[in-house]
């Protein structure tokens, strides 16, 4: 297929999302959740060979096991299997994601448990409640979130991605927001966004 077929048969997320064909991944992949041996039965080398491994697979059947928050590899690897035997999509214009949470499982009584991504998303969207702030209050708590947040995805290195531009005490003297030096950089992502209609 070249560049001109990608443009004339591209389709938005939310068409294919509606019209991708659905099949079961132990189907399509030839793999059975019962191959895979519980966590309990493997070294941690072996739990890492074989998560980096099937990580790579769904990766190359565009059903990604993607991961919001930094997970140890046994949790990540018992997640993946409990829930393998699941229906994927069959995606070709946008990204798929592995489901992580079983469907109908509460949030966070998963094989994830604590590290249930779903129960980390409640929580983070429960600290945005609407309130009568002032916009420094607003900024405030913009950066205690965004704190949050990093602090539970990136655990000790979390200060590697701090968020300059929130915090009052990195304002430049005209009281602006720190700026990265990359601009308002929002023209350049729009025209990374629409490389294809070129
Ligand atoms: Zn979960």
């Amino acid at each position: 297929m070249n560049h001109d077929d990608d443009v004339l048969f591209w389709i938005s997320q939310e068409e294919e999302e509606a019209t991708a064909p659905v099949r079961a991944l132990e189907e399509w992949t030839g793999i059975r959740k019962e191959q895979l041996p519980p966590a309990e039965m493997l070294s941690d080398d072996q739990v890492h060979r074989l998560l980096e491994s099937l990580k790579a697979m769904l990766h190359a059947y565009n059903w990604g096991f993607v991961l919001q928050i930094e997970v140890p590899e046994r949790i990540q690897y018992a997640g993946l299997r409990d829930n393998f035997s699941q229906d994927a999509k069959v995606k070709q214009f946008h990204y798929g994601f592995f489901e992580l949470c079983r469907p109908g499982t509460v949030h966070g009584k998963c094989a994830f448990g604590e590290y249930c991504n779903c129960l980390f998303f409640d929580e983070l969207f429960s600290r945005f409640e609407d309130e009568d702030l002032t916009p420094e209050e607003e900024r405030a708590r913009d950066l205690a979130n965004e704190i949050h947040y990093l602090q539970k995805k990136h655990g000790d290195e979390w200060t590697k991605y701090y968020p300059y531009h929130l915090d009052p005490e990195y304002d430049d003297e005209n009281g602006k927001p720190y700026n990265y030096g990359f601009g308002d950089g929002n023209d350049e992502e729009e025209d990374e966004d629409n490389w294809w209609r070129k």
